[in-house]
């Protein structure tokens, strides 16, 4: 294993809410199925969806083996409510603190097999010949050397893009380097255009962004604009529980009608010992940043949450390179469509990477299906990320312009803006030598792969909001697939 940092930086320790499975006595695959396609807006691969949903409770047994302590009630695991789910089927452990534990438990998983990682080694560009994927190039960040492994499988598992925008829940490893990698390796990437923005994040300033997980309204918090107006009810029936991007664009609309930067998140009227207990990181965190939650709303805003597209694989996680993989955050799975019901990402990787291991370690060369036959349009595209200059381009420039212009809202004229600026950045850009310019030329790739699928899908339909065409149009009921000529 190879990864930039330490072991522990990724998304996946910051997860909170939990993960999603039809485990309770009420539920079944069918209705967790249900759920997530209407979630995707017509963008779902179905039979994707059914792998996620039908391996969902192998997949937690597996955690429960490993070790990972979830939650329990009464001798059973406690499942709790999230948005768009139509009943309670999130597990999670140590209250709001699930990605923690799961990362704790795998990482120690992985020491005791004594499998090889190696830290601060950043994977910088596929090796790959007429066969597929032979290797890896990696830097070492300690030494500045670059290294390189052959290998039989590559499989991509390096998370998202969160780190294109100024206001973003993602840690800094966030760069999408994988899909940049794939994607200059020939690979296709799907759904580019496709980023979920999560409607609460904590507001106070001098405070990096920190999650207040869906949970949280789950359990029946309640947002009031700056006059203290709860606002949701008149936007959509299910208020509060609505999809993240309706969350998202109504606080906005309410950020913009009342002049502030925020609204607030009310959970005051929960007793305070449950609050504590089911929230204790939120509770700390806010605490420490002199917010007592259990007796004062939290000031919140949106920020750019989870990449939905990615690397496009099949159902074994293949993508059109033979040999290379890719799973998680990285990897375009379809089974989120055009928006990702919340909790179902976790999921995800664990039922498509134990899919990759079934693949990649039986002789089996038959491949899995490609099931968006009829479904998809192609377009060959030759980013100009010419690397030839000397300008230096500081990151939070991108992040500012991405976030101005390809965020919650957009339009043709922002989107015509940012990928002008990006074609012209990309190729002014130095040749990269250490992580972070490595890091950057991957953002500004990936950036501009997301704001050309924006600018194509002249439509709106789940995550992606286009102010000039705010309807969904049925002739745009299918993927814009990406591949370098
Ligand atoms: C704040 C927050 C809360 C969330 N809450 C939930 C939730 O409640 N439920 C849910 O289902 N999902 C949640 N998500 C989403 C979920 O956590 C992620 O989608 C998921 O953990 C992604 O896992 P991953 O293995 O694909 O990527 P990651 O966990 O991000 O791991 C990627 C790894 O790849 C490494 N890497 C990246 N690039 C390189 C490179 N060039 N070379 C070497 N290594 C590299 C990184 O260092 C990292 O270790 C949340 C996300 C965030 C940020």
């Amino acid at each position: 294993m190879v990864t930039k940092g330490s072991i522990e930086d990724c998304n996946t320790k910051f997860a909170q809410g939990g993960i999603a499975a039809a485990i309770g006595a009420n539920d079944s695959t069918e209705l967790h199925f249900r759920d997530t396609i209407t979630a995707g807006d017509g963008l779902c691969d179905q039979e994707a969806v059914h792998i996620l949903v039908d391996e969902a409770s192998d997949r937690i047994a597996d955690l429960v083996n490993f070790g990972v302590p979830f939650d329990t009630l009464e001798g059973e695991i406690d499942l709790t409510l999230e948005a768009a789910h139509s009943l309670p089927r999130i597990l999670h452990a140590g209250g709001d603190a699930t990605g923690e534990h799961i990362e704790l438990t795998l990482s120690k998983r992985v020491r005791e097999a004594r499998i090889k990682v190696l830290e601060n080694h950043l994977a910088t560009d596929i090796i790959k010949d007429d066969a597929g994927a032979q290797g890896l190039r990696v830097l070492n960040c300690e030494t500045g050397g670059m290294v390189e492994f052959g290998c039989r499988f590559l499989i991509m598992a390096t998370g998202g893009i969160g780190r294109l925008f100024s206001f973003t829940t993602n840690p800094e490893i966030a760069t999408g380097d994988g899909i940049a990698l794939a994607f200059k390796a020939g690979a296709e990437v799907m759904d580019m255009e496709f980023f979920q923005f999560h409607p609460t994040t904590l507001s106070l300033s001098g405070v990096t962004a920190f999650l207040i997980s869906e949970a949280v309204r789950g359990e029946g918090g309640i947002l009031r604009n700056a006059e203290g107006h709860r606002f949701m009810p008149e936007y959509i029936p299910e208020a509060e529980l609505a999809q993240r991007d309706i969350v998202a664009r109504s606080i906005l609309y309410e950020m913009e009608k009342t002049g502030e930067e925020k609204v607030f998140l009310d959970i005051t009227h929960l007793p305070s010992r449950i609050t504590t207990a089911r929230f204790p990181q939120i509770y700390r965190f806010c605490l420490e940043n002199g917010i007592d939650i259990t007796r004062e709303w939290i000031p919140v805003t949106p920020a750019a949450h989870y990449m939905i597209g990615g690397i496009r694989v099949n159902s074994w996680g293949e993508t059109n390179i033979p040999g290379l993989f890719a799973v998680g955050e990285a990897a375009c799975t379809g089974v989120h469509g055009a928006n990702r019901l919340a909790s179902n990402s976790l999921l995800e990787v664990l039922v498509f990477g134990k899919r990759i291991i079934a693949k990649t370690s039986c002789n089996d060369d038959t491949t899995g299906f490609y099931s968006l036959g009829v479904n998809y349009v192609r377009y060959w595209y030759e980013p100009e990320v010419k690397i030839s200059g000397f300008q230096t381009l500081d990151i939070s420039q991108l992040q500012k312009l991405l976030w101005d212009e390809a965020g919650i809202i957009r339009s043709r004229e922002g989107l015509t803006k940012a990928a002008n600026i990006l074609d012209a950045w990309g190729r002014s850009l130095k040749p990269p030598e250490n992580r972070k310019t490595y890091e950057l030329a991957n953002l500004i790739l990936n950036g501009s792969l997301m704001v050309k699928a924006a600018l194509l899908r002249e439509e709106s339909r789940g995550a992606h909001f286009r102010s000039d065409f705010p309807n969904r149009v049925p002739g745009w009921q299918k993927h814009i697939v990406m591949a370098k000529r």
